[in-house]
Order: C-alpha cells, then structure tokens, then sequence
C-alpha cells in the first residue's frame, strides 16, 4: 500500500506507545492512511489554511491533514497516552503541528489559530454533536472557522443534512441549514475502524454561510423550533400555543396553516415565523 509520508505504519504506532482503544473517550481509531488523506480532501484546499482538530489519537487524520498540506494543524487531545505518538508527527512536519492535551468542551481553541481556519475532525461520539452545536451557535457571525468536515455516526449525519418531510429532520437541520451548507461527502462502515463500532458513520462538509440562509433572530428562530419540534406529532397551533400570543393569526401572515406539523415546515417557513412573533 503506497504511503502518504515517512512515519511509521498506524499499527506500529498504537503497539509501540501501547494505545489500546478506551470506550470511554470514544476511541474508534482509522488506521488506513489512504482513507485519512481522502478525509482531508474533503475539506477543500487546506495549503493556505490553519485547521482544527479534535481527537487526534494516534495521529492518523492528522497526518492525512498535513500530508495533504495544511498550512498549521492545532491537534486537541484528551488522551495523554496520545501525546508521544502525536510528538513524533509533529518532528516530521517542523513547525506545521501544535498539540494540546486538553478537554475540547473546555479549552478556547481559537486563540491559537490564524484565519483561515477549517474544522477537520473523526469526532468522538460522545462529545460531537455538543461541538456542532457550538460551532453554530457563537455570539458573533460569522465564525471563526470557514467550513467544518467532521466524522459522525450516519444518523446524526443524516439529521444534519434533513429536508422536511422526513423523519431525520429537525432542531439539527434547522440550526446546521440556517447558517451553512451541509451535504453528506462519505459515508464508513464499521470495519473502516479499530475497534469497528456498532454504527455506520458518515462525514459531513459544512460551508459557512456569511449570513443567515433567511432574515431571522437567532434566539427567537431557536426557540420557536425547539417547541415545534418538542411536540413534533402535534400541529403547529397546538405546539406553538405557548411561544407567542395569537399564535394562529401568526402563522397565517408567515403563510403557514397552523395544521402543519413541525416536520412539515421547510426552514424559510420557521424564519418566516420568527420575523413575526419577533424576540
Ligand atoms: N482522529 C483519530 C482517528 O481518526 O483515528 C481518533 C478518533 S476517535 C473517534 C476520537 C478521539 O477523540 C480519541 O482519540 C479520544 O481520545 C479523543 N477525545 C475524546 N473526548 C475528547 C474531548 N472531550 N476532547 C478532546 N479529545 C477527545
């Protein structure tokens, strides 16, 4: 099998630093450097990029990012047992690769990246939608990163890239559509992983929009989703009756029937809505 750089194979690598998987960090590693190096395509042309990634392990995407020729990678890890096999990474591409050792949940990645920035994660599935979600929700927009390529498992993928009408979608799509463009760029089966989890998985390309896909306020669009879909079986009149006064009258100038259900209503109709019932 052809090599994408010098180091030694992946294999090698968690038996000499001794890096047996733990559940409990969600540790599913990719051991094929050929299918890392693809994941890193997926992201776009990283040469001029800092990217982010969350949970490298034993360093198999994020030799893929560097081989493909990222700019900078800042590699979190809460693994210490990581941190020798990610070292010798960093040795063989001088200067390119920081690491550190740290709770994604809890460390501010941002001050130690330069713009343009391109999220680049196998997420660990506890912590993953958690990070999407923040990801998309900062104070100010737009973000400080311009596209996320993140490994899910295939159903929280298919969540994010819903249309209305099916089952999948929901507060994730809403909240992913509104303010990116999600598609579903590769799709994993569980052999592609050591240890192979339970689940399929899937990588999702998100593009930041500048500005939202429809005028809304973000807080007032969040809220009115979250009741929608609380109580998604029910009609709109009846799951909204608690957001807003008059609530009837409102969906019909959004041009809504308030028979709807939640999972009818396509985004710009949510939007619609928020402009009306207003913060
Ligand atoms: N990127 C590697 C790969 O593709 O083979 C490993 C992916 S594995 C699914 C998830 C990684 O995230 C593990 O290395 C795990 O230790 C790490 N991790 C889990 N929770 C974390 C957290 N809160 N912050 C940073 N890293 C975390």
């Amino acid at each position: 099998m052809a090599t994408i750089d010098n180091l030694p194979p992946l294999r090698e690598v968690i038996a000499t630093h001794e890096l047996s998987a733990k559940k409990a960090l969600g540790q599913n590693f990719l051991l094929d450097l050929n299918l890392t190096a693809k994941i890193a395509r997926q992201a776009g042309d990283l040469s001029g990029c800092d990217v982010l990634e969350i949970g490298p392990g034993p360093g198999g995407l994020t030799r893929g990012l560097l081989a493909e020729g990222a700019r900078r990678v800042l590699a979190i890890e809460k693994d210490a047992r990581c941190l020798p096999a990610l070292a010798e990474i960093a040795e063989a591409y001088p200067g390119r690769l920081q690491v550190l050792n740290a709770d994604a949940l809890q460390v501010d990645a941002t001050q130690y990246l330069t713009p343009p920035i391109r999220v680049v994660a196998n997420l660990p599935y506890n912590v993953g939608t958690e990070l999407l979600v923040r990801w998309l929700t900062p104070e100010v927009w737009p973000p400080f990163w311009d596209s996320l390529t993140l490994m899910f498992q295939k159903e929280v993928a298919e969540r994010i890239v819903a249309t209305p009408g099916s089952k999948a979608y929901g507060r994730l799509a809403i909240l992913a559509q509104w303010r990116a463009e999600a598609r579903i760029v590769m799709t994993l089966p569980p052999e592609a992983f050591t240890p192979p989890p339970k689940i399929h998985s899937a990588v999702v390309h998100l593009t930041r929009r500048d500005a939202p896909a429809f005028p809304a306020d973000a807080a007032t669009l969040s809220r009115l989703v979250a009741a929608a879909f609380n109580q998604r079986r029910k009609m709109l009149r009846a799951s909204l009756k608690g957001a807003a006064p008059d609530i009837e009258d409102k969906l019909r100038a959004a041009g809504l029937d308030p028979t709807l259900r939640a999972e009818q209503v396509p985004l710009e109709g949510f939007c619609a809505l928020a402009r009306i019932v207003k913060p």
